[in-house]
């Protein structure tokens, strides 16, 4: 019987026992899954107030995976609902549709600065970027300077913390959407659908939000057997001879460690985290310090009726806080409470440790959230009825221009070790989606059962162009 440790029980973790069951080994397996939260399913989990759900950051089920599509579909059947996308941007007191339609942002622009984002477009078609390590490089050689300076670089700033120009360009090339804006204009014109690569407008979602899947996977591990270990958080391991022979796990309720041996143990943890607390040398702890990530600050609201009708909003105006609205009635009426007009809202911000708004009271935050939905004009004070916070750590790898050095530093150490495998998102710092973080689950158990690594989860979400948004 192998004792296997799996930190974590997000959907990477999940899914990696799950693998094991679906291969029907998992009887070869004594397994016990770390989880340092209260609940499953990482940062795809679905959190429950007063009878009102809320998802962390909308989670769309979108997949070019069939065997993910299939999996999905395995635990979700008719559940899974189809959606209509509404999504728009607020920039200086106006909305714009989004993705953004040409007479939509002209009448929002008007014809003036029109013209002038079609001037800087052209301009720099004359004077490109010769690199495109940046992501500001990246973006205004595709869309110009005057349109990069309108519409992304202050969400794109609110989002990471740090100036676009500090910002690698591979974010851009993983998430935007090749661009032409000649085409795109005539297009517009023409009314012509350029079909295939475009936004996706319809979406998947679960009846009861994200959270449901992971909840039904842990059911089904914890029937057959495993362990799954709420509130326990990873703090260190014993390693010798290139593998980990143990673990010591910290049970938060009671503030106590409990050390054990394992044969082979799967971190979907932070990477940084990880080889931190694997004692690495100085020289290696010096460069996987170096690695960041941005947290997130979920400011939830229950607001009267349902007050805009888009699953959710960009605001990329610099005058509030804010980075995105979600309306999670429009993600699914399930989230709202049986027999109640209500609407679960999320004020969404985004913090790096120690920051002004992540050491922020939940007190005052709750505050911010109300007087800038006010402000944006899509709810009345007298109209929100309660609000709780849920803070997000390490929710997203910062690409800055250290990360591939100190990513290659943290690999290499990592695989010194034999019996120690790396999945999901964090755990690769990769800006992975939950189908890629369930993917390098499912491999990372293959390459355990085969005993190498037949599968490479480096490989996973490794094309720059991911075209999920436009
Ligand atoms: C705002 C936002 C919006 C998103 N929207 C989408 C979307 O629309 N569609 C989509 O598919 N994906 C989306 N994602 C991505 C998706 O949330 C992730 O891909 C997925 O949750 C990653 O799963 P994971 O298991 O790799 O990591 P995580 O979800 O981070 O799970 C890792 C788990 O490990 C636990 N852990 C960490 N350290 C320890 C320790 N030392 N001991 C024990 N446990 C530990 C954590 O508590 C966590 O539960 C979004 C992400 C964010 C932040």
């Amino acid at each position: 019987m192998t004792h296997l440790t799996i930190i974590g029980a997000g959907p990477a973790g999940l899914a990696t026992a799950y693998e094991l069951f679906r291969q029907d080994r998992l009887q070869d397996f004594d397994v016990d899954i770390y989880e340092m939260d209260r609940a499953v399913g990482g940062i795809a989990k679905t959190l429950q107030r007063n009878g009102y759900r809320f998802d962390l950051g909308g989670h769309r089920f979108y997949t070019k995976f069939p065997e993910i599509d299939a999996f999905y579909r395995s635990f979700l059947g008719a559940e899974m609902l189809t959606r209509s996308r509404l999504s728009r941007i607020y920039y200086e007191n106006k909305f714009y549709d989004y993705p953004l339609s040409a007479s939509n942002a002209l009448g929002n622009l008007g014809l003036r600065r029109s013209s002038l984002i079609v001037l800087s477009w052209l301009a720099r078609q004359f004077k490109r970027h010769k690199e495109e390590k940046t992501f500001d490089q990246w973006v205004s050689n595709r869309f110009g300077d005057k349109l990069f300076k309108t519409f992304f670089k202050s969400y794109t700033e609110k989002v990471w913390g740090i100036p676009t120009s500090e910002l690698s360009a591979d974010w851009a090339a993983q998430r935007i959407q090749n661009f032409d804006l000649l085409k795109a204009m005539i297009n517009a014109v023409f009314k012509i659908n350029p079909g295939s690569r475009t936004i996706i407008t319809n979406f998947h979602y679960p009846k009861y939000g994200p959270g449901m899947l992971y909840e039904r996977m842990t059911d089904l591990l914890v029937a057959r057997g495993v362990r799954v270990h709420l509130n326990y958080e990873v703090m260190s391991f014993e390693v010798a001879d290139g593998t980990v022979s143990g673990v010591t796990v910290r049970d938060n309720a009671t503030n106590t460690l409990h050390s054990r041996k394992v044969d082979c143990v799967v971190s979907t943890m932070p990477l940084d985290k990880l080889v931190l607390r694997l004692s690495p040398p100085e020289s290696v702890k010096a460069q996987v310090e170096r690695l960041k990530f941005r947290n997130f600050i979920s400011v939830n609201l229950i607001v009267e009726s349902n007050p805009f009708p888009d699953q959710w909003i960009y605001v990329h105006d610099p005058a509030v806080r804010v980075g995105r609205i979600q309306n999670f009635r429009n993600w699914s009426p399930y989230m709202v409470k049986e027999g109640e007009d209500a609407t679960p809202i999320a004020m969404e911000y985004f913090a790096s440790e120690g920051d002004a708004l992540w050491t922020m009271s939940d007190h005052d935050l709750i505050s911010l959230g109300k007087d800038e939905i006010v402000r944006i004009g899509l709810a009345k004070p007298e109209h929100i009825r309660e609000g709780f916070v849920q803070r997000v750590p390490n929710a997203y790898p910062v690409y800055n221009f250290n990360y591939q050095r100190s990513l290659e530093v943290a690999k290499e150490f990592v695989g010194s070790f034999r019996n120690l495998h790396l999945g999901g998102r964090g755990g690769l710092f990769r800006y992975n989606n939950q189908d890629h973080s369930i993917l390098t689950g499912f491999y990372v158990a293959r390459n355990i059962l085969a005993g190498h690594e037949e599968h490479d989860v480096w490989s996973v979400n490794e094309q720059k162009e991911y075209i999920e948004e436009k």
